[in-house]
């Protein structure tokens, strides 16, 4: 089975993927965790060129692409094919956010990457946290010294949400929806209650 965690810089993803980890892993399977970009060594070097050095926006979008197919390839793919669970902190449901939403290149364009890229292939589960753009940013600025995107404005920030929430609508056989602006203890528990129907 393949997971995808999805949501705004400052959503409080990251924050549960231990508790994800450990309630996948009385299953009894294999459980493997990763990021994007990055999750490869490859990934990693592609990941620290795109989260600081300015670009077209196009040329981001390749980079991702790239970045994910050396981890669908090396990674992900081998992972499913033995049986095991994959828990991704975002994947491509991310470009169409920030790439589409927030930087502005048509979804039509992510579309033929995703499509050359995954052949199909799609996240068996989605958890999308969301949050209020403005209680994102006040999160991010108490948490940590911003990445390129991370000093964005609101306003981007705002088209992001949009765009995550379009494809949760999109696709609401593969969404969950996260509310992450309620106490940490009810966001676990609505976690729990999504990856249980898996
Ligand atoms: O989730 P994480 O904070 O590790 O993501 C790294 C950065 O890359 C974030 O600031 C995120 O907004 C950005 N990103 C992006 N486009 C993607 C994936 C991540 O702009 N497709």
């Amino acid at each position: 089975k393949f997971i995808t965690l999805e949501g705004m810089d400052g959503a409080g993803k990251s924050t549960h993927i231990p508790d994800i980890l450990a309630q996948l892993q009385t299953r009894g399977v294999e459980v493997i965790s990763t990021r994007e970009p990055g999750g490869t060594a490859l990934g990693e070097q592609l990941r620290e060129v795109l989260l600081h050095t300015p670009m077209a926006a196009e040329t981001e979008s390749l980079l991702m692409f790239a970045a994910r197919q050396e981890h669908l390839s090396t990674l992900i793919l081998p992972a499913l094919e033995r049986g095991a669970y994959v828990l991704s902190d975002r994947f491509t449901d991310a470009s169409f956010a920030y790439q589409h939403g927030g930087r502005g290149l048509a979804a039509e364009r992510i579309a033929q990457l995703e499509q050359w890229v995954q052949q199909g292939l799609q996240p068996d589960l989605t958890l999308l946290f969301d949050v209020p753009v403005e209680v994102s940013v006040q999160r991010l600025a108490a948490a940590r010294t911003p990445d390129k995107f991370e000093r964005e404005s609101a306003d981007f920030f705002r088209r992001i949400r949009r765009a995550y929430l379009d494809r949760a609508q999109q696709f609401p056989e593969r969404f969950r929806i996260i509310d992450s602006n309620q106490p940490l203890e009810q966001v676990k528990l609505a976690v729990r209650a999504a990856l249980s129907t898996l």
